[in-house]
This record gives structure tokens, sequence and C-alpha cells, in this order.
């Protein structure tokens, strides 16, 4: 590891990546970027369930995510990794009134951001995905232009890429202590030495607090077990990511066939990465309501990964503590991969002393003692 760098990042996950390759292209490539684990894709960004989507109902949300997907339309062919993106849309599926008017009324913002979604009745719901039990389901809000990915080769070809720009990364590289002089984080302290650095990048995850806390910067995050699971592999036989928002049940059929996803049940929180038998049956159930079809298929895995909650489900980026060149880019919630791309372009936007492309004021860290929450009410899982 080098003794000195222009910028250290802490945290080689999605966030973290996609900030190391917005520095690279701007030209800056004297970037550390440090992880404790002894592998890639550990973190959440190894675990998740590759869902990328504009269907939000904050319009900071929205729009990172739309431009993220403008920048996956395009991340296989700069990085040369098949990233599996698929554009089958995502289906949200209404069982009470209640639903239905919040679909309604997401569906109108979001095509006040320039997002295709409309919506559909049961029949529509239907003709989008043939084999749908559409019992009991009043209607449902479809955007064709969102879709999945598989995250491995998204974080294995960012990593690669920024590698070959100039970019070092630093596994085994726990990040113990800082130094700090000046109203400036002066020096990043790892279990391998010591790197000095102009900007540092906090993107640690669910992890963060732990390590701002070496700084007395107190983030309001919290990290909570969410459990998912793959199938056998079948036929490829539905195209979107569907979701119920009467259980809060994701699922998607990768390219491969696999159907993947989570559904919402008594998450636990802390940094447990266990699998529980509960999470698979309420799964199974949720599953096999929508798709009667699958009764029967054959679990192939389950793991969990940990969702980083803010107060009210929305990132925080930008400067934090009473230091002039130290950032965070935490609180990613359910949600972090989908807009890690526009998200790394922000960061390296505001650490090469540019203004970002789009305002990132609403996601300061203060924001939580001045009270003033827009809270993100499209979270899932
Ligand atoms: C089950 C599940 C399903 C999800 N589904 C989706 C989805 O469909 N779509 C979507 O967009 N998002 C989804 N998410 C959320 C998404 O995975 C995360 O928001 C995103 O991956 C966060 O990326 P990150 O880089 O902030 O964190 P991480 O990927 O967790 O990376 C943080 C890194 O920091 C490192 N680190 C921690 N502490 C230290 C330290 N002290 N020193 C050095 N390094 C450290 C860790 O080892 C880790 O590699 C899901 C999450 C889970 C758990």
């Amino acid at each position: 590891m080098k003794a000195r760098t222009r910028v250290a990042i802490i945290g080689a996950g999605i966030v973290g990546l996609m900030t190391a390759l917005h520095l690279a292209r701007r030209g800056v490539t004297d970037v550390v970027v440090l992880d404790r684990a002894p592998a890639l894709l550990l973190g959440a960004s190894g675990r998740n369930g590759g869902g990328i989507r504009a269907q939000w109902t904050t319009a900071e949300n929205i729009e990172l995510a739309k431009r993220s997907i403008e920048q996956f339309e395009r991340l296989a062919r700069d990085t040369g990794h098949n990233t599996w993106f698929r554009q089958g849309g995502y289906l949200f599926l209404a069982r009470t009134e209640e639903q239905l008017s919040n679909l309604r009324k997401a569906a109108a913002f979001q095509n006040a951001h320039g997002v295709r979604t409309r919506l559909v009745d049961a029949d529509g719901a239907r003709r989008i995905v043939p084999p749908l039990s559409t019992e009991g389901i009043l209607g449902g809000a479809f955007n064709p232009d969102d879709g999945t990915l598989f995250p491995w080769p998204v974080v294995h070809g960012v990593a690669e890429e920024v590698r070959r720009r100039g970019v070092e990364i630093v596994l085994n590289a726990d990040v113990v202590g800082f130094d700090t002089a000046g109203g400036k984080v002066r020096a990043v302290v790892t279990s391998r030495g010591r790197v000095e650095a102009d900007h540092v990048l906090l993107a640690a995850g669910a992890r963060s607090p732990s390590v701002a806390a070496l700084l007395g910067i107190d983030l309001p995050t919290r990290p909570q077990r969410h459990e998912i699971l793959v199938t056998e592999a079948l036929k490829p036989f539905f195209d979107p990511m569907l979701v119920d928002l009467s259980n809060g049940l994701y699922a998607s059929q990768a390219m491969r066939g696999e159907v993947i996803g989570g559904v919402s049940h008594p998450h636990v929180d802390g940094h447990s990465q266990e699998s529980s038998l509960a999470f698979a049956s309420t799964f199974a159930r949720a599953l096999t309501r929508l798709l009667p079809q699958l009764t029967g298929v054959r679990a192939l895995r389950q793991w969990a990964g940990s969702y980083d909650l803010t107060p009210d489900a929305r990132p925080i980026l930008g400067l934090a503590g009473a230091f002039d060149n130290f950032y965070v880019a935490c609180g990613f919630t359910g949600h972090g991969f989908m807009i890690a791309p526009m998200t790394g372009q922000l960061l390296a936007e505001l650490m090469t002393g540019g203004k970002p492309s789009l305002p990132i004021d609403g996601f300061r860290l203060s924001r939580f003692a001045e009270g003033d929450l827009a809270k993100e009410s499209m979270v899932i899982g």
C-alpha cells in the first residue's frame, strides 16, 4: 500500500468503487480503496437482489436512479464485463385501495420526472406476467425501463476497470483510526499501515457508523439483516421484478432461469448474516401465492446481508464532521446498488471541486438534527 494518496476511499463495495471509477474518468487515479474484507463482494454489494428501478417517491431518489440506469445501460461496454442487465421492468402489485392510491400518486410524480411508469389493472398485470395469479390483486404500476442485473460482474468489472486505470484496491485493510490536524483528516490508519490523503471518503456500508465514530462523528444509521433466496433454474417465464406491496415480496427471474427474491418478515437488527427457516417459508408462501406454478420448486441457496438503514430511508452524502476533506456515503437502506453509479459521479464531482450535477443538499447529514426529513416510502424487502 502506498504511503500517500490524493483520495482514500474506505470500503470497496459498489459505492466506493463507483466513486473510484468516476474519479478515474476525471483523471484522478491517485486513489486507494481500502477494505477490511479478504475479498470483494462480502458486503451488501455481493449479497443483494440486483433490482434496478426508478419507481421512487422522492425526487432525489428518482433522479439518482434514472441517471444510474443510463449508466448501467453502458456499463457492460465500458468495463468489458457482461452485467446481465435486463430491462424487463418492475411491476408493483396492490391488494388494497390504499396501496393502489399510493401507486397512483407515485406514478404521477414519477411521470413528472420523466419516468415511464403506467398503471395497470389486474388483467393488465397478467398481460405483463401471464402466469401471475391475480386473485386479490386490484392493480399495479409498471415501468418498462426498470430491470435487474447480476451484482457480481458489476463489482468485478468496475474493480478491474479502476485497477487498470491505476487505482489501488487494498484488501484486508481494516480502518482502525485517523490522524487529524488543522480541520482536516490527514491520514487513514489501517491494520496494514497508514496512508496520508488529501480527501477521505467513508463508504463502509452498514459498518460506517463505527468508522465515523473514530472521528467523533455520529451517524444515525443502523444495520439490519435482510435475507434472500435463489431457486433452481427454470425455463425463463417472466421478465419483470415482481413486488407485492401487501407483504414486501420481491422476486425476479435471472437470465439463467433462477428465481431470486426476498420478503418482509421480522428482520433482525445487527450484523448477523445467518439464514433462517422462518424466512424461507415466508418467502415460499408469498412467492407461490403470486406464481402458483413455483409450488414444489427447489431452493438452491439462501443467504443474508445488511440493509444500512437511515431514519428517512434516504442516504447520507457529502462532507461530515468538523473536517473540510472528509466525506460520507452511506445509509443506502435496500437500494444502494441501483443508485451507486450516479452517487459515485456526484462524490467524484464534489471531491474534484466541481459542482455536483444534481443537488445533494437533501442528503446532508445535518438534516437529522434539523428534523428536515422527507421519508422515502417505496422501500421493499
Ligand atoms: C438482501 C439484500 C437485498 C438487496 N437488494 C437490493 C436491490 O435489489 N437493489 C439495490 O439497489 N440494492 C439492494 N440492496 C442494497 C445494496 O446491496 C446496498 O445498498 C449496496 O450494496 C451498498 O453498497 P456499499 O458500497 O455502500 O456497501 P457494501 O457493499 O456493504 O460495502 C462496504 C464495504 O466496506 C467495507 N468495510 C466496512 N468496515 C470497514 C473498515 N473498518 N475498514 C475498511 N473497510 C470496511 C466492507 O468490508 C464492505 O466491503 C440489498 C441489500 C441486501 C442486504
